[in-house]
């Protein structure tokens, strides 16, 4: 075979050399997860069923993801022109930007938020603009507004936020909308289910607002890779064609219309985790540990110089988290999924121990 030189063979683009290497910390996690805010328990036992009689014939198929966008879209009020299937909301983001973002466009973020959004536009031409929280980590609502410019393309806003578990309200959003009329909104409500709040129902009506909701959480499918994006149908034409018409594929497509029905199973779990979760906030305080407040299934928590040895004390003690040290103002923070009671017991007795070696003021009960 004839050589080839090596210096001639094509590298990528400048932008994707630039880019920062994402390597989700995963690996070894048999023990309890509060480290990437899935649901830590099973999906519903109603999907488990559709998942056992998926014959190997349907499998040949190409996946058709139309017929259930129309059942998700219907389970939302919303048309299903208005809905793309996607895999995983990441997906929903990575086609988003895809689709809008190009050289000196503006991605406008407050910060810290979902690593994701800033990969995703760092494979773009556009730069990111970011706008950094206040110490009590709420939303940076009327610094957000002041740093919309006539460049800002899309304004991505978790609600609720990650690491930081804060949100922005209903209003705040209209007017950032409106704010920024030249600009695409998303939502990305990838923990509704544990807030409660949504602005899905303006789809249509804001003109400019697009809603992410993921399976990955409270539905418990994450590894099935599904998530939704829903937006004004003339945007969503644009996100149609970037899209890939097979990347939700046909496991996760039967299994959407038993998980949305078993309303019974996901009240259940989020109903678990709000108890949880106030439980383990009081946990917290007694042990007069720094937390912010929380509208979604983790608490983020503020450990200082010895985040990196609470996390590996707490792996030790069987119980996984996620050292968010690294997001811009978080330094010494570590972010804590909250699952059921018993788990977030389970986790409260690691916590005590941790400390206790630690010797972190509070110490161990
Ligand atoms: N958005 C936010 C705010 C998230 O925290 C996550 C996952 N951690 C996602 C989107 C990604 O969700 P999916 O699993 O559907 O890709």
């Amino acid at each position: 075979m004839a050589e080839i030189e090596t210096s001639i063979i094509p590298g990528p683009r400048a932008r994707v050399q630039a880019m920062k290497e994402y390597h989700p910390p995963l690996g070894c996690r048999d023990t309890l997860r509060l480290d990437f805010n899935e649901n830590t328990v099973a999906c519903s036992p109603k999907v488990r069923e559709v998942l056992g009689s998926v014959s190997a014939a349907s499998l040949t198929r190409y996946p058709e993801r139309e017929p259930v966008e129309a059942i998700v879209a219907a389970h939302l009020g919303l048309q299903a022109v208005q809905v793309a299937l996607t895999n995983g909301v990441d997906e929903a983001i990575h086609v988003l930007f895809g689709a809008f973002l190009e050289e000196d466009d503006e991605l406008l973020l407050p910060v810290p938020t979902y690593t994701m959004y800033e990969i995703y536009a760092s494979a773009t031409d556009a730069c990111v603009v970011t706008v950094q929280t206040a110490d009590d980590l709420k939303f940076p609502f009327d610094r957000l507004i002041a740093a919309i410019t006539p460049r800002t393309k899309i304004i991505a806003i978790a609600n609720p936020n990650s690491p930081s578990g804060s949100a922005a309200t209903r209003a705040q959003l209209l007017e950032i909308a409106a704010r920024a009329p030249h600009a695409v909104l998303l939502v990305d409500e990838a923990y509704f289910h544990f807030y409660g709040e949504t602005v899905i129902d303006l789809i249509g009506t804001v003109p400019n607002l697009f809603v992410a909701r993921t399976f990955s959480k409270a539905y418990g499918l994450a590894g099935l890779r599904l998530g939704l994006l829903a937006g004004p149908v003339d945007l969503m034409r644009w996100v149609r064609r970037v899209l890939s018409p097979y990347s939700v594929n046909s496991l996760a497509l039967a299994c959407l219309p038993p998980a949305l029905e078993d309303e019974a199973y996901l009240d259940w779990y989020v109903g678990e985790v709000l108890v949880a979760r106030a439980e383990f906030e009081a946990a917290l305080d007694n042990v007069g540990i720094h937390r912010w407040p929380s509208k979604a299934n983790f608490v983020l928590v503020e450990i200082g110089p010895e985040h990196k040895e609470f996390t590996r004390l707490m792996s030790a003690a069987g119980v996984l988290v996620r050292d968010r040290s690294s997001d811009p103002g978080c330094d010494g923070c570590v972010r804590i999924t909250i699952g059921t009671r018993e788990q977030m017991r389970q986790a409260a007795g690691a916590l005590y121990e941790t400390l206790s070696v630690l010797k972190l003021k509070g110490g161990a009960q």
